[in-house]
This record gives structure tokens, C-alpha cells and sequence, in this order.
């Protein structure tokens, strides 16, 4: 593919990758249906080539968090299924109605605040071990009466430790679910999102809300990922050098040569979301060559070790893969000491952003 852009970096979204990926997911349900969960952007790749390609695998329910993240599904995806997880606020009621949006109902606050609309669908989350969103237990059993003339659709609530499968806090957490939903019953109940699919099939009830999974980060940290790679990040060489001790690199003169060393300086920092924190840790691929992040990552810069790179590679303008197949999202979100969810919310917009067509 031509390099030919202005652009200092070029992030390719695959999205026959991600179609592939509600697939795979979607296969491993052994009861369920699959939902996608769009909001923050579709993770940062961009809603409205995201949504029209998992529409387009067969999905037909969404999560976003946002009522204005769901008014902009609603004019990608007419027809879809639209969830809003944080639920209803005063006064966007009449919003969420004229956009056919469903509110999951957070709290006796949005229940009481949905009360004019009650006939229309809405969700209510049952908290079971979040703390963050969601009715208590006590609360579910106070609300009983006044729910019944509500149209609950769906009651779902959200695992704090899904990824780790043998954490004891999953079982707890599903029987207390499974306790609360006779409580309240609703046409659909869901608790699993990317990793809880992973957690057997007491976990898909009904309908299971992927997120991350969909983008290409592994649900299951222990194993090998099951996921196909949806974003490659490259950025251009601007410039090579030749440095020796005792020269240093980058504010802070936070790494020293000690021999000598060849530099090269990529048009990409920490303002297009290449994690400041990948300093002297994060790797880079220049073809099969890992090159180490040396010095701070700054604003608009990034300098990376290439000593032991052929010349015939390092030309500017040429591309270094900061997120490729050899560097996937989880082994930068872990040399940057965070999660794939963070790196991929905090990719930047001065990219030149290609999509790979959709086809599987
Ligand atoms: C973001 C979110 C999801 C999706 O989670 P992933 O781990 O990205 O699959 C599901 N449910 C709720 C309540 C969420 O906030």
C-alpha cells in the first residue's frame, strides 16, 4: 500500500478483521445472542464504519454509553436495537424516545425519572459487585411494585473480574444475578461482556455484550488470543542519526548511548495516544527488525534504537509498525503498563485513518 500522505502516521482499521471477530465470538456462544458494544467511537476506530460492518456480520443490538453516542448509531443503523448505558438523565427522556433508544435504567432516580415513559422499553442493571452503576439488591426488591406496569426488556449487570477465570468473585457475582433477575423479570437478561463469553455457558445468558474482544484484544489474558488483529499503527521515519556515549536521547536524558548507536526519529507522540509511558519500554517493528522505544516519548515524537536495522529500510518517509502483527495492542498495553482498552480509546486523530474493506 502506498505511503503517499501527509500524514506523519497511518492507522489501518481491518474490518473484515472485526467482522470476523463477532463471528468467532458469535460461534462460541453456546446459547445467546451476540451483542456489539459501540460506544467511546467504537473504541476509538470509528462508529460508523464499525457498526455498519458488524451490522453487516449479522449484529443487531448495540450498547453505547452515551444518549448522544446512540442518536449518532441511530442515523448509521435505522433499525438496530440501540442500548444506553447510562441509562437516563433528567430531561433526555423525550430524547431517547425520538431516537428509539433504550435506556438500561440505572438506579430508583432514572426509574422514577422514566416513569412518563414507561411503556417504552427500557433496561434496568442490577448491581452485583460493581459499586458503580446499578440497583442494590435491597433496591431491587423495593422497586418490585413500582415496576410492574414498566415494559423491562432487559435486566443485565457487569463482572469485575471476568478476565481472570477462576476468580472466585465471577460465581458469586452470577448466582446473585441469577437470584436478582426472579426478582425482576425482563424479557432478556445479560451479564457476560467480552470476557465473561469465555466463562462458560451459565455466563451467556441470553445476551452477551462484546466490547474489546470485537477490536482485537484478548478476553482471555491467560490463553492465546482467539481474536484476529483489527488495527495496525505506523508511523513514518523523519530523520536518522548517529549517536555515541556520553550523548543522550530525549528530555530528561533519560537514556545514555554507550556505544555507538543508530537513532531514528518517527513522527508519532504521545498527543496521538503513543503512550508517553512507553518510554524507554515500548518495542517497535521496522519488517521482522524489534526496535527498542530509547528516551522519552514526546508530544509529536518518538525515537526507537535501529543500530542493527539495513540502511535500505531506514529511509524517511518509511513505515515503522507501532502496532502490527508482530506488536499486538496487548503486548503495547503491557509495555505501557495498561490495557488494550486504554491504548485503543486513546488513538489519536492525526492519523491518516484507512479502513480495509469489509468483506470476510
Ligand atoms: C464497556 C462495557 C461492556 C463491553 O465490555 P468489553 O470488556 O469491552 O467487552 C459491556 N458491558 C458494560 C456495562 C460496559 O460498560
Amino acid at each position: 500500500m502506498s505511503n503517499s500522505t501527509n500524514a506523519g502516521a497511518i492507522l489501518t482499521i481491518d474490518l473484515g478483521a472485526l467482522k470476523q471477530n463477532y463471528l468467532t465470538l458469535a460461534d462460541h456462544l453456546s446459547t445467546g445472542e451476540l451483542a456489539a458494544v459501540v460506544k467511546a467511537n467504537a473504541y476509538g476506530l470509528g462508529v460508523q464504519e464499525s457498526a455498519t460492518a458488524l451490522h453487516a456480520a449479522g449484529c443487531t443490538i448495540f450498547f453505547v454509553a452515551t444518549v448522544d453516542e446512540g442518536i449518532a448509531l441511530r442515523a448509521i443503523l435505522p433499525k438496530a436495537t440501540i442500548y444506553i448505558f447510562h441509562g437516563v438523565l433528567p430531561d433526555t427522556g423525550e430524547e431517547l424516545i425520538a431516537h428509539s433508544l433504550i435506556p438500561i435504567l440505572n438506579s430508583l432516580d432514572q426509574i422514577n425519572d422514566w416513569h412518563p415513559h414507561r411503556a417504552q422499553p427500557a433496561g434496568i442493571h442490577l448491581d452485583t459487585g460493581m459499586s458503580r452503576l446499578g440497583l442494590s439488591p435491597q433496591e431491587c426488591e423495593q422497586c418490585v411494585a413500582l415496576l410492574t406496569d414498566y415494559n423491562i426488556d432487559l435486566v443485565m449487570s457487569h463482572l469485575a473480574c471476568a478476565e481472570t477465570e477462576n476468580h472466585p468473585k465471577n460465581e458469586v457475582q452470577l448466582d446473585l444475578f441469577n437470584a436478582l433477575k426472579q426478582v425482576i423479570p425482563a424479557k432478556h437478561a445479560s451479564i457476560a461482556a467480552s470476557s465473561g463469553i469465555y466463562l462458560g455457558a451459565d455466563y451467556q445468558i441470553d445476551l452477551c455484550r462484546a466490547g474489546v474482544a470485537l477490536y482485537g484484544v484478548n478476553p482471555i489474558p491467560a490463553e492465546t488470543n482467539p481474536m484476529a488483529q483489527v488495527v495496525r499503527l505506523q508511523a513514518k521515519i523523519l530523520q536518522t542519526r548517529s549517536v555515541d556515549t556520553p550523548q543522550t536521547v530525549g528530555y530528561g536524558a533519560t537514556h545514555q548511548a554507550t556505544k555507538p548507536t543508530k537513532i531514528a526519529t518517527l513522527a508519532i507522540g504521545y498527543a496521538d495516544g503513543y503512550m508517553r509511558s512507553l518510554s524507554n519500554s515500548g518495542t517497535a517493528f521496522i519488517g521482522d527488525f524489534e526496535v527498542p522505544v530509547v528516551g522519552r516519548v514526546s508530544m509529536d515524537l518518538t525515537t526507537v534504537d535501529v543500530t542493527d536495522v539495513p540502511v535500505a529500510l531506514l529511509k524517511p518517509g518509511s513505515l515503522v509498525d507501532l502496532i502490527g502483527p508482530n506488536n499486538p495492542i496487548d503486548k503495547i498495553a503491557d509495555q505501557a503498563s495498561t490495557i488494550g482498552y486504554e491504548i485503543l480509546t486513546g488513538l489519536g486523530s492525526r492519523f491518516e485513518r484507512r479502513y480495509l474493506s469489509a468483506e470476510v
